[in-house]
């Protein structure tokens, strides 16, 4: 087996180590991680500058592909031009810090993984639910078996699994939970701050306000100790409001033919 190993944290973070080091135990594992830290890129991709292509060492043996560019950039070069065959499957991760909620639209990790499942081949995304983490080696097994389970298993085209995991250690975890993308928002704040120069500059953070509080919600679920594997599509349709939005008759709102050549 195949396994293309990304990452948002950059390829020197300790959390893409861990990952390849457990998706070793049952595959091949390719390595192509952005160079510097590339969090909360979201789907970027570089197309106004060059990107180059490093080779990364760790403790003197070859550990992966650098890229100078997004976690987005990695799959597609990963996949274009430095493997030049379709993995069985990418694993993104593990991240540092929660991707669930609404951070899944801010997330360099699940893009990466979002990346792959654009270009067709099944992903996963991993984060724990922390900024500190303590130990990532439950979250190496969560990431190994399910990677096993979503090759044999196989995901809808165009599906990808998001999972996040309490930074905990494993004989606290409660469970793992098929969950939803939980509703939440961030109540940003733009700290203000002074530069060397007496010019003001400002530096985000903030706190994120879960607001479905059922076991489904993937923040929730981590929040009540369980590993939370959300199914997520890149297709943004909304198929609801399509279905309303047929009884408008858009195509009668205005002559279009009429005013076209005016
Ligand atoms: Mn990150």
């Amino acid at each position: 087996m195949k396994i293309l190993v990304s990452n948002d944290d950059g390829i020197d973070s300790p959390g893409i180590y861990a990952l390849s080091k457990a998706l070793k135990e049952i595959g091949d594992v390719i390595v192509v991680a952005p160079l510097a830290e590339q969090s909360a890129v979201g789907h970027a991709i570089t197309m106004q500058i060059p990107l180059r292509v490093t080779e990364y060492y760790k403790n003197n043996e070859f550990f992966g592909y650098a890229v100078d560019g997004t976690p987005a950039d990695c799959i597609k070069m990963g996949i274009k031009n430095i493997l030049k065959y379709q993995p069985d499957v990418v694993v993104s991760g593990i991240n540092n810090g929660s991707n669930s909620a609404i951070n899944i639209i801010y997330s360099g990790t699940v893009s990466a993984a979002r990346e792959a499942a654009i270009m067709d081949v099944p992903s996963i995304a991993v984060s724990v639910a922390s900024h500190k983490v303590d130990n990532y080696a439950f979250a190496g097994k969560v990431a190994r078996n399910l990677t096993a389970e979503v090759v044999n298993k196989k995901l809808r085209p165009g599906t990808l699994l998001n999972v996040n995991i309490p930074n905990l250690p494993e004989s606290e975890i409660k469970g793992i939970l098929l969950t939803k993308q939980g509703k939440s928002k961030w109540d940003d704040i733009y700290e203000e701050r002074i530069d060397p120069y007496g010019r003001k500059y400002y530096w985000l953070t903030g706190k994120m306000l879960p607001l479905d509080n059922t076991i489904e919600a993937d923040q929730y679920a981590v929040m009540q100790n369980y590993v939370a594997v959300t199914p997520i599509h890149f297709d943004l349709t909304d198929y609801e409001t399509f279905a309303n939005m047929k009884s408008w008759n858009i195509e009668n709102l205005f002559s279009l033919k009429e005013n076209m050549f005016k």
